[in-house]
């Protein structure tokens, strides 16, 4: 019989104890782009990561203190399980894995990136009832559309997450 993926992903002792092992726990650091950043260079490092996902209590102290490396939360509420969590986390730290997006500009232009959310975004038609798509978008001018997102990603920040500017500053 063959071994599950993820024995058969450990090639060695010592790279099996190089492999983060996840805890996902309400109590853990809250999962963000830079917390991320940090995993996918691990990821990178390392190729596997172990995610542990607590149900009902959690899990047994004792299997904390001696396998866990780090502990993430996804935010200040509480699910039923870790799996939610496990696959928030790796669908965030797989999309910076080359490759995985067909634009990798993509994500250095995306909410977060750099403290700050995005422009909006417009696709065609060109006019949707009585709303056109902004003018400066249509130009041709790269230099002006950029000028623009910059414009609207801070308007858009100050809005609705002002304390992403204070971080910014
Ligand atoms: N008794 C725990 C507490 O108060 O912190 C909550 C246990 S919760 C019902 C069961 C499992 O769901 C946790 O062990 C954890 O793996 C997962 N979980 C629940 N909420 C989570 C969150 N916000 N972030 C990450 N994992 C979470």
């Amino acid at each position: 019989m063959q071994a599950p993926p993820i024995i058969r992903a450990i090639k060695s002792i010592e790279h099996y104890q190089e492999i983060p092992i996840i805890f996902l726990t309400p109590s853990g650091t809250t999962f963000n782009t830079k917390e991320c950043q940090k995993l996918t260079l691990k990821l990178k490092a390392c190729k596997s990561i172990i995610f542990l996902c607590g149900h009902y209590e959690g899990v047994d102290q004792r299997v904390i203190d001696r396998y866990v490396t780090d502990e993430y939360s996804i935010g200040d509420y509480v699910l039923t399980g870790g799996e939610l969590p496990a696959l928030v986390l790796a669908d965030s730290i797989i999309r910076h894995i080359q490759g995985v997006l067909g634009n990798a500009g993509s994500l250095t232009e995306e909410s977060f990136e750099s403290n700050l959310l995005e422009y909006p975004q417009y696709t065609r038609p060109q006019k949707v009832e009585d709303m056109s798509v902004p003018e400066v978008l249509l130009s041709g001018n790269h230099a002006q559309i950029k000028k623009w997102r910059k414009a609207k990603s801070l308007e858009i920040t100050q809005e609705k997450r002002p304390d992403l500017l204070k971080k910014e500053k």
